[in-house]
């Protein structure tokens, strides 16, 4: 028989039943307050999954070889709060079923569902924003407001590399958690801050959520907010190789494909490193 396309994650070709990573999208951006599109980021994702191998040469494996699926995209409701509501269902499903979440954005506000399903020891994310405005233009489910949303929940352990963008107050209510700005990164190294963080993790399950603006703007300008200097997309594959062996669960939102493809082809390679260093643990921190 000969191979047809689909519109799914490339290689995503196991039934649910065998799959142990769950792909879905949610193309949701009701909340987006400078520009709007990220709606169309799982398509434009999936689209450009495409143009790579299914062999990935640094764990010597296909990624044919690997069990995932892709279910296609939730069909989102208008407010936030109740998309919150079908992400948390659909993401507590998967993780009841003993799979793995990787849930491709639509906006931030996405992930305050799926860590209310996961509720891990750690939030660790990556973002050029703090994400702690308690409410924003009307709404606590605003995506300036993931990281306090997060907090509400009584998750603490709360872990933000890349950041540099917030207000005063924000700054105030992160600074009992662990902040890695960007210029800290920069200054420091990707790998020196990843030895803070896994000592502090320890062994303790994380929810690892990637916000794609917490990369530099001037490399992957497809966002709905963009902010120069930031992380490199080589310190975020670092920070994914490191700690997806720990992730319960794991997501990428924000991408606004109105670029050259740069920024959702960071995505489509970034959630193949997701699934390819936890299936090759001993490569992780390569
Ligand atoms: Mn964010
Ligand atoms: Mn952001």
């Amino acid at each position: 028989m000969q191979s047809f396309s689909n519109s799914l994650f490339a290689d995503a070709e196991a039934s649910y039943e065998d799959a142990r990573y769950v792909i879905f999208g949610v193309p949701y951006d009701g909340t987006t307050s400078y520009k709007p599109g990220t709606r169309a980021a799982p398509a434009a994702i999936r689209a450009i999954s495409y143009n790579f191998e299914p062999y990935m040469p640094e764990y010597g494996f296909e990624l044919t070889d690997i069990p995932f699926t892709d279910l296609g995209d939730l069909y989102p409701e208008a407010d936030p709060e109740t998309v919150a509501a079908q992400v948390e269902d659909t993401v507590s499903m998967i993780l009841s079923d003993g799979k793995v979440p990787v849930m491709l954005g639509g906006e931030h506000s996405i992930t305050i569902g799926a860590v209310r399903a996961a509720m891990p020891k750690w939030y660790v994310v990556c973002d050029a924003h703090l994400d702690f405005q308690d409410e924003y233009r009307g709404s606590r489910y605003n995506h300036d407001c993931v990281s306090a949303r997060v907090r509400d929940l009584g998750i603490d352990n709360i872990i933000i590399i890349g950041a540099r963008s917030g207000s005063r107050e924000e700054f105030e209510a992160a600074a009992h958690h662990r902040i890695y700005t960007a210029d800290e990164v920069h200054d420091r190294g990707i790998n020196a801050i990843i030895g803070e963080v896994k000592a502090a993790i320890g062994g303790d399950a994380i929810y690892l959520s990637i916000d794609a603006d917490a990369i530099d703007s001037c490399l992957t300008p497809g966002l709905g907010t963009p902010d120069p200097f930031g992380i490199t997309h080589w310190d975020l594959r670092s920070v994914i190789r490191a700690l997806a062996g720990q992730a319960v669960a794991f997501d990428y939102v924000e991408v606004l494909p109105n670029d050259s493809e740069q920024t959702a082809a960071v995505a489509a390679k970034m959630i193949r490193e997701f699934i390819g260093s936890r299936e090759h643990p001993a490569k992780q921190e390569r």
